[in-house]
């Protein structure tokens, strides 16, 4: 066949308590790639239960729960393990270092790197534009987004500032099932939000049916999360910081978050 590529194959699988995995598939060259590896032994039985090879991991940071797999499922199958530059030394079994504007091919798809910090000091974020997907690992959640562990609020906006410029229609995987929680705190921050409401039902009919609510897409979080939202009248007013940097709006709204 001649022409585009096909889209890739993505599967989804709940991980540990609350984690995802994620493998990503490559039709034209048979390329699989795990998105994080919380547990080698559910990696592996997801990666069995597809029929799929692993052939790489694309760690977006060092936490346990991302990384515990990477040493097991490297000694099973080989893979190339990929992570980040900016906390290469803690991520186990990194065989290429990559950052900001980097590139590189996975199979036929091309992947581009955006630094995501604030969660982690070197977190990373991987986007693949010809398929319309990125991996944010623990910056951006459905409503909600990462704790700021190692950077500054101003850094963890910046962030996520990158993360909300991507294509609208971009569809973006996370780290955690932590919905149902971030949409209860939304409501208290930007309660008037219509569109907000409408999904915070949503979001609690499909955990009563013990569906996933990941991914999400980045259209439906610049309407509906209050952490990509400092620009919202109504939430600097609720604050009294009608004249604040976007970043102090989006910093007062994770201290709340840290604070419920
Ligand atoms: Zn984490
Ligand atoms: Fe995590």
């Amino acid at each position: 066949m001649s022409g585009s590529s096909a889209k890739p194959e993505i599967h989804q699988f709940p991980c540990l308590k609350d984690n995802y995995g994620v493998l990503i598939r490559d039709p034209s060259t048979g390329v699989v790639a795990a998105i994080d590896a919380p547990n080698g032994d559910e990696v592996a039985a997801a990666l069995k239960a597809k029929g799929w090879k692993l052939t790489h991991i694309l760690t977006t940071h060092r936490h346990g729960d991302h990384t515990d797999g990477n040493l097991p499922l490297k000694a099973a199958t080989g893979c190339t393990i990929i992570g980040p530059k900016g906390e290469a030394d803690l991520v186990p079994g990194i065989d290429k270092a990559v950052g900001e504007g980097d590139t590189f091919m996975l199979g036929s798809l091309e992947v581009r790197v955006f630094d995501t910090p604030g969660h982690t000091k070197g977190h990373v974020t991987y986007w693949i534009p010809a398929a319309e997907v990125a991996f944010a690992g623990d910056t951006l959640f459905p409503m909600g987004c990462g704790r700021v562990f190692e950077g500054n609020m101003e850094q963890m906006w910046n962030s996520l500032a990158k993360l909300a410029k991507l294509p609208p229609q971009t569809v973006v995987y996370c780290g955690h099932e932590y919905t149902q929680a971030n949409a209860k705190f939304s409501l208290t921050i930007e309660p008037e939000n219509e569109a907000l409401q409408t999904r915070a039902r949503e979001v609690d009919a499909k955990r009563a049916r013990g569906e996933t609510t990941v991914p999400t897409r980045i259209d439906i979080e610049l309407a509906t999360n209050p952490f990509l939202r400092p620009q919202s009248p109504a939430i600097r007013k609720r604050f009294g910081l009608e004249t604040a940097p976007d970043w102090q709006v989006f910093a007062e709204v994770r201290e709340r978050k840290n604070k419920a």
